[in-house]
C-alpha cells in the first residue's frame, strides 16, 4: 500500500519535534526518503495559509548543504513533509569515539554549517533549532541542514516534548531573555555552541535550566550587552566573569579562538554574522577544511 499512490513504508526512524519519521521508498524516483508526519488533525482548516506559503519556500531552497524538501502533502489529518534520506547526524558523529576528528575535519563540518545558514539567512530563513542531530550527514560526507524554517512554521518546538530541552543548550542569551524580535544571530550563537561541542566532543554549556543555560558561559555585563535589560524575561545575574576560551580549549589555534570568540558575542547587534565568519581568516589558514568525502571513514 502506497502513501498518496507514490511512497511505499518502511520502518519508523525515530519521534520528532513535530512527529513520526518514517523511512520510504519514492517509487516515482527509487530514491530513499525519509518521511516526517506533522499532527495537523486538531486545525479543523487543516495547515494554515502562511504554512503552505513558507513550505513552498522550502521545496524551492535547494544547496548542497541543505535536506532537500522533495515532496509535501497532507494525508489522514498529517502533513507528510518528505526529506532525502540520511544515513547519519553530526551528534553520532561527535559522540562516536572511534571518529578521530582532526583540527581540518572541524573546519570542514562548521564550513558546511555555515555554509548551509547562509543561504537560508539571505532568503530571510531563519533556522532557530540548531543542534548537533540537526546536521545530517550523507553517504559522500557532505553536512546538510535539516529542520530548516519549521519553528517559524509549526510553532517554536520549546515547550513541547521533554526531550527537547536538549535544545535549551544551543539557545541565544536573547532567546533566553525571551526576546521576540531576534533575528539571525540566534543560528549564529548555537552554531558557536556546536563549534565548541567539535573541538569538545561533548555539549559546551549544559544548563539545567533557562536561568543556569545563561550562567553557564559567564554573564553578560552592561556595557557588553547594552540592550539587555529591556528584554522581556530579563533578570539580573549575579556577575559570572566568563572565563578566557583559552583556557577551555586549549588545544584550539588562535584562529578557531578567534573565530569562536566573535560568534559568542553576547550582543546579538555585534555578533559575527554567518557571512562575516565564513570570510573569517581560519578558513583559509592552515590547516585548509578536509573535503567531505576523506570526512567519513570508508567502508
Ligand atoms: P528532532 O525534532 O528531535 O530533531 P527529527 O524530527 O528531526 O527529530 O527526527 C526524528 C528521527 O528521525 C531522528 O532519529 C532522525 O535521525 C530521523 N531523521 C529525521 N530526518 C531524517 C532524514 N532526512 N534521513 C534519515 N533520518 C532522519
Amino acid at each position: 500500500k502506497k502513501v498518496a499512490d507514490r511512497y511505499l513504508k518502511r520502518e519508523v526512524l525515530g519521534e520528532g519535534t513535530y512527529g513520526v519519521v518514517y523511512k520510504a521508498i519514492d517509487t516515482k524516483t527509487g530514491q530513499v526518503v525519509a518521511i516526517k508526519k506533522i499532527r495537523i488533525g486538531k486545525q479543523k482548516e487543516g495547515v494554515n495559509f502562511t504554512a503552505l506559503r513558507e513550505i513552498k519556500l522550502l521545496k524551492e531552497l535547494k544547496d548542497p548543504n541543505i535536506i532537500e524538501l522533495i515532496d509535501a502533502f497532507p494525508h489522514k489529518g498529517n502533513l507528510h513533509l518528505v526529506f532525502e534520506f540520511m544515513e547519519t547526524d553530526l551528534e553520532a558523529v561527535i559522540r562516536d569515539r572511534n571518529i578521530f576528528l582532526s583540527p581540518a575535519d572541524i573546519k570542514s563540518y562548521l564550513q558546511m554549517t555555515l555554509k548551509g545558514l547562509a543561504i537560508c539567512h539571505k532568503k530571510w530563513v531563519l533556522h532557530r533549532d540548531m543542534k548537533p542531530n540537526n546536521l545530517l550527514i550523507g553517504p559522500n560526507g557532505q553536512l546538510k541542514l535539516a529542520d530548516f524554517g519549521l519553528a517559524r512554521i509549526f510553532g517554536s518546538p520549546d515547550r513541547r516534548f521533554t526531550h527537547q530541552v536538549f535544545a535549551r543548550w544551543y539557545r541565544a542569551p536573547e532567546l533566553l531573555f525571551g526576546t521576540k524580535q531576534y533575528g539571525p544571530a540566534v543560528d549564529v550563537w548555537a552554531a558557536a555552541c556546536i563549534f565548541a561541542e567539535l573541538l569538545l566532543r561533548r555539549p559546551f554549556l549544559q544548563g539545567s535550566s533557562d536561568i543556569d543555560q545563561l550562567a553557564a558561559f559567564g554573564t553578560p555585563t552592561a556595557s557588553q550587552w547594552p540592550d539587555m535589560a529591556y528584554l522581556p524575561d530579563y533578570v539580573e545575574y549575579q556577575y559570572v566573569p566568563a572565563p578566557p576560551l583559552r583556557s577551555l580549549f586549549p588545544m584550539a589555534s588562535d584562529d578557531a579562538l578567534d573565530l569562536l570568540a566573535k560568534m559568542f558575542t553576547y550582543d546579538p547587534k555585534i555578533r559575527i554574522s554567518v557571512q562575516q565568519a565564513l570570510e573569517h581568516r581560519y578558513f583559509s589558514s592552515a590547516p585548509l577544511p578536509t573535503v567531505p568525502d576523506k570526512l567519513l571513514p570508508r567502508p
